[in-house]
């Protein structure tokens, strides 16, 4: 099977068959053999119905529905799960994704050998209260994550080689960052293509501002598990070592400093009255609780059952 179309959606009844005829006359006109995964993350307002009936009319379609919401990673874990095309698309339910884009997205991976190609939605049809936060997310996000090359991280629509998504978990609010954790996993060929957005056409926006905050937060984790996850303490460890011993290294001097003063009969100060002490105090106990929970996380790791699971590319 050439292509495997992922769509996430929730509460998007309206949107359903529209997207679902104008995917089934691009692949038709392509001639591409394919299958359309929709996955109900637990609408309530009657999409599974209209799945059901679009699945009566076209056996291409596919369908997987939550018993809850569980947000919009959990829904693309699942379709990946389920694709079986040689490239994955997945793409918004709310048809600000334009299908025109896919036999582009296709050749991209195919001939190009790309891993993953991202849309990039270069003229917005969004509230300003979107896309300003948006620009400065997504150049925090191509800071950190090494990817320089990305405009637009979140986009809906992207393409995948069947292999990146079989590798990658996404979880959490982490579909935000799946470049980034595809990068994690060892797949560098990352791409852009500048895509179609539309306005949404039927229903409502399922993100409110929390999405940016909860965006940032993720971005962090996705960080440090990646650097670190497999050796927690390499980063807490060499920061409590490091401050402890700086610590330990002041207070001893301060003292050692009153004990020669008194040795010689000259004035000292006392120890409690420098407030450096204090600094190498407060430096010594959290050099420590750092080093314990380097230590923690260290046993933390270790017993996790995905501590050897590694991304074997290839064998002979
Ligand atoms: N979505 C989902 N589960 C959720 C929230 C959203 O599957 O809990 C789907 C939604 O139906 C749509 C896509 O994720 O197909 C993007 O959502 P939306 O269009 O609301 O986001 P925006 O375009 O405002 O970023
Ligand atoms: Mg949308």
């Amino acid at each position: 099977m050439d292509i495997s179309v992922v769509v996430p959606l929730y509460n998007e009844a309206e949107s359903l068959p529209e997207l679902v005829e104008w995917n089934r006359r691009v692949m038709e006109e392509n001639s591409f053999s394919y299958e359309i995964i929709l996955v109900d993350d637990g609408s309530n307002d009657g999409s599974w119905d209209v799945i059901e009936m679009l699945q009566l009319q076209h056996p291409a379609i596919r369908g997987i529905k939550f018993r809850r919401n569980y947000g919009k990673s959990a829904a693309l874990n699942v379709g990946f799960e389920a694709a079986q095309g040689d490239v994955v698309i997945t793409m918004d339910a709310d048809l600000q994704d334009s299908p025109d884009e896919i036999p582009e997205l296709y050749r991209k991976i195919r001939e190009e050998k790309y891993d993953v190609v991202s849309g990039w939605k270069k003229k917005r049809h969004d509230p300003l209260s979107k896309t300003v936060p948006t620009r400065l997310f997504n150049s925090v996000t191509r800071k950190m994550s090494g990817i320089p090359n990305l405009h637009d991280f979140n986009c809906g629509l992207k393409a995948y080689r069947r292999d990146v998504v079989k590798c990658i978990e996404v979880y959490g609010e982490m579909h935000r960052y799946i470049p980034v954790l595809a990068k994690w996993a060892g797949f560098r060929r990352i791409g852009e293509q500048v895509v179609e957005h539309r306005p949404r056409k039927y229903g409502i926006t399922k993100f409110g501002f929390s999405r940016f905050i909860n965006g940032f937060l993720d971005l962090l984790s996705i960080f440090f598990v990646g650097k670190f996850g497999k050796r927690p303490m390499h980063f807490f460890g060499s920061m409590g070592v490091l401050s402890f011993t700086a610590g330990l290294f002041i207070a001893i001097w301060i003292i050692a400093e009153k004990l020669i003063d008194i040795a010689h009969n000259a004035k000292f100060r006392n120890v409690t009255e420098q407030p450096l002490f204090f600094i190498a105090l407060v430096a010594i106990i959290v050099g420590f609780q750092l080093f314990l929970t380097g230590f923690v996380a260290e046993l933390v790791s270790r017993n996790s059952t995905e501590r050897n699971l590694y991304n074997i590319e290839k064998k002979i």
